[in-house]
């Protein structure tokens, strides 16, 4: 389904978003493509536009409820959400709770190590210089931040992990690490913005032994495993057994 929208005001690798009537809201459109490896890998994954899409506004409204503010507005359709209009901050906040991907790669720290307290490292949000990790000497140089809405954002992706990492676990769903963006709204408030799917979080299986299988991510299409749209969707099917149905207008 394809909504009436205004004109395209950006397009990324699986969402375009789009103008509304009212300026301060934006339409998103979550796309079936996918990519990885800073978009060498490519592929198209049917459905996983609709899946990603009703799984962030499930986990929007989980945030909501307790009282994390985010752009999240309503779902407006299938492949669709409603959002407040915000500027990103080009910051790829990541949380991890368990030691893979990137961290094992640039450290000896062992894959699948519980990270107590979890870690929080900043990425800076550039296609052309790869998102490279950042220090917080370069965090502070690159200016892009105050020192209290940097804090602000520690503070609030934090809060975001205690309280995902709470409500997969009830669905047998392990957190292992996730991706988040932070936008600032007219009102110069900062809002977890962006997604919250299997595309940005690591996701296992508490009920899965095997280390491949147990994935519900983007890891199945990263190491070709098969499965992705199918494995998302476990993910969803868990989530619309314990919540109500996402709002569907404001
Ligand atoms: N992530 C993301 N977008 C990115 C980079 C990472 O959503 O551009 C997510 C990724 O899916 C994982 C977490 O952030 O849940 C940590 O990713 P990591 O740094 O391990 O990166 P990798 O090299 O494994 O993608």
């Amino acid at each position: 389904m394809t909504l009436e929208h205004g004109q395209l005001i950006y397009e990324g690798k699986a969402k375009r978003i789009f103008q509304t009537e009212q300026d301060e809201r934006v339409l998103i459109e979550f796309k079936n493509d996918a990519t990885a490896f800073n978009a060498l890998k490519r592929s198209e994954l049917e459905g996983k536009g609709r899946v990603n899409c009703h799984i962030s506004a499930y986990l929007f409204e989980v945030l909501e409820s307790q009282g994390v503010p985010t752009h999240y507005l309503f779902q407006a359709a299938d492949c669709w959400m409603v959002a407040q209009r915000v500027e990103i901050i080009p910051l790829e906040v990541v949380i991890r709770n368990i030691a893979t991907g990137s961290l094992c790669k640039q450290t000896p720290i062992e894959q699948g190590e519980e990270l107590l307290p979890p870690l929080l490292d900043f990425y800076y949000k550039d296609d052309n210089l790869g998102d490279p990790l950042l220090t917080e000497a370069r965090l502070e140089k690159l200016g892009l931040i105050s020192l209290k809405k940097r804090l602000e954002i520690e503070d609030l992706a934090f809060r975001v992990n205690i309280l995902l990492k709470t409500f997969l676990k009830k669905l047998d769903l392990i957190l292992v690490d996730f991706k988040l963006e932070f936008g600032i709204n007219k009102d110069d408030q900062i809002l977890v913005s962006d997604e919250i799917s299997p595309d940005t979080c690591r996701i296992w299986d508490q009920r899965v032994a095997n280390p491949e299988d147990r994935i519900l991510d983007k890891d199945r299409f990263r190491a070709d495993l098969g499965g992705v749209v199918q494995a998302y969707g476990e993910v969803l099917k868990r989530i619309q057994g314990a919540c109500a149905k996402p709002r569907t207008c404001s």
